[in-house]
């Protein structure tokens, strides 16, 4: 990327996330050429600096989302009341493979834009529909025309791994995007099923041979299970670097092997929740010493920001600790997990998964210039602002990002995106909604948003002599 204009934010609360997490009120952050120059007061900036008024406002690195499936943007919100089976039935079996290339493209541009505006400089698009090369240059062309870091995860849903991976359209848009690309880094994106043949291990000699790390949908209920980490483990592939995604139905035994073999795990909380793949795992994670990181997962339920992964997963692992106390009949009097932890997860916790962590991360000397600033003299919520790290977890949300840097590069300016265009984004997704639409027809299309609603029982209620049911209260008696 090119080298910008010197950017000084002045007065800010500053969340360094350095190693010592230290926290400056008051400070500045310089930026020259693309890099972290300095962090302090009072600081001394070239003459064509641009200034930016951080005071009021907090100051922190940019937020890594480490699993999103970027393509999916362009149906978003379909999925609201979906479960992880009327997931799987639309994209995996019915409908994601009337995705042409330029839906992928569409849902990338859109998603990818979404990504830069909440701050979240860093995004790894976790592309699961990429059925042909075609359809993978359409998503990164989306990702070159958006100025944010994006690490391609390639998979497609539509074959198994062993078969897309070896095949020579794979390797040729390998040397053509890759090698010769701008990607902030490249993973392959595939699953293990706990087939006992292990078929997926073409796909690891391959990814071994191009010396690109794995990610994984593991520990999904009903899905991935202890038994693919046993395979990945006795076959020598759970290697550092692997990231684990949601990992929220294995054993200890497996949490045990991703922690001794220098992988990590991305926790989708909001996706966990609502779609089914098991409990958000951070509070079995942290008793087994498991790096975190954060993700959103898709858009067709949840908007792609790391606000709402933070407060969820904040509020999840609180919730479980209190559950688990209190079925011991006991009482939780000190959280053991802090705010603090969780804006780590969602900035070191995702650089360190990337192995970006000397680049990305944090706001030190150096570092690459990824810079967020949250500030919002409008909102009510943002004053006063006492605990910072509890600011922008519980209180602040993606309407509050003021400005974003990316590579020294004002990409969001007092609220607006810069040399953007996210017209062009939207009349594309309208496209793909139109074609979808229209391939599909109508019934199904409503149908597939729509899932039947299940039998539930109401408990009679001894206490209740008002029938409230009718139109209006009837006594019984
Ligand atoms: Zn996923």
């Amino acid at each position: 990327m090119s080298v910008e204009r010197p950017v000084v934010f002045r007065n800010g609360l500053v969340l360094t996330m350095d190693d010592a997490h230290t926290v400056l009120p008051g400070a500045d952050v310089l930026v020259i050429g693309g890099r972290i120059a300095e962090v302090g007061h009072h600081l001394s900036a070239p003459d064509d600096a641009e200034e930016i008024d951080a005071s009021g406002g907090i100051v922190m690195p940019g937020m890594i989302d480490t699993h999103r499936h970027l393509w999916q943007t362009a149906m978003r919100g379909y999925g609201t009341d979906w479960t992880l089976t009327q997931y799987f039935v639309w994209y995996y079996l019915e409908s994601g493979r009337h995705f042409r290339p330029e839906d992928i493209h569409a849902g990338n541009l859109l998603g990818a834009i979404e990504a830069i505006d909440a701050g979240v400089t860093t995004t790894v698009d976790w592309s699961h529909g990429l059925q042909t090369p075609q359809h993978a240059d359409a998503a990164v062309d989306a990702l070159e025309a958006v100025p944010g870091r994006f690490v391609l995860a390639y998979g497609n849903i539509q074959q198994g791994p062993w078969e897309w991976t070896t095949s020579d359209g794979f390797r040729d848009f390998h040397r053509r995007r890759v090698e010769n690309g701008r990607l902030a880094g490249f993973q392959l994106a595939f699953d293990v099923t706990g087939d006992p043949a292990f078929p997926e291990k073409a796909a690891f000699e391959v990814a071994r041979e191009l010396g690109v790390n794995v990610t994984t949908h593991a520990g999904v209920w009903g899905a991935t299970n202890d038994e693919g980490i046993r395979l990945m483990y006795e076959n020598g592939f759970m290697t550092p670097g692997t990231v684990y995604v949601h990992a929220a139905t294995l054993s200890s035994d497996s949490y045990h092997r991703i922690a001794a073999t220098g992988g990590s795990v991305s926790v989708s909380t909001e996706s966990e929740q609502s779609a089914g793949q098991g409990y958000p795992p951070t509070w079995q994670l942290r008793r087994h010493g498991v790096p975190v990181s954060l993700s959103m997962d898709t858009s067709v339920w949840w908007s792609g920001d790391l606000f709402s992964a933070m407060r969820t997963t904040l509020s999840a692992d609180r919730s479980r600790e209190h559950l688990e106390a209190h079925g011991r009949q006991e009482t939780v009097t000190h959280h053991a997990l802090r705010a603090e932890q969780v804006v780590d997860w969602a900035t070191r916790g995702g650089a360190k998964a990337l192995g970006l962590d000397a680049e990305l991360g944090a706001l030190a000397p150096g570092r690459k210039a990824d810079v967020v600033l949250i500030k919002n003299d409008d909102s009510p919520a943002m004053f006063p602002i006492l605990n910072a790290y509890g600011h922008v977890v519980f209180q602040a949300q993606r309407g509050d990002v003021h400005t974003v840097v990316i590579d020294g590069r004002v990409v969001k300016r007092d609220g607006k995106l810069v040399g953007v265009d996210l017209d062009a984004a939207r009349s594309k997704v309208s496209s793909t909604v139109d074609h979808l639409r229209e391939t599909l027809g109508e019934e199904a299309w409503l149908k597939g948003q729509n899932p039947d609603l299940p039998q539930s029982e109401l408990f009679d209620n001894p206490y209740q002599y008002t029938d409230y049911s009718a139109g209006e209260a009837q006594w019984k008696h």
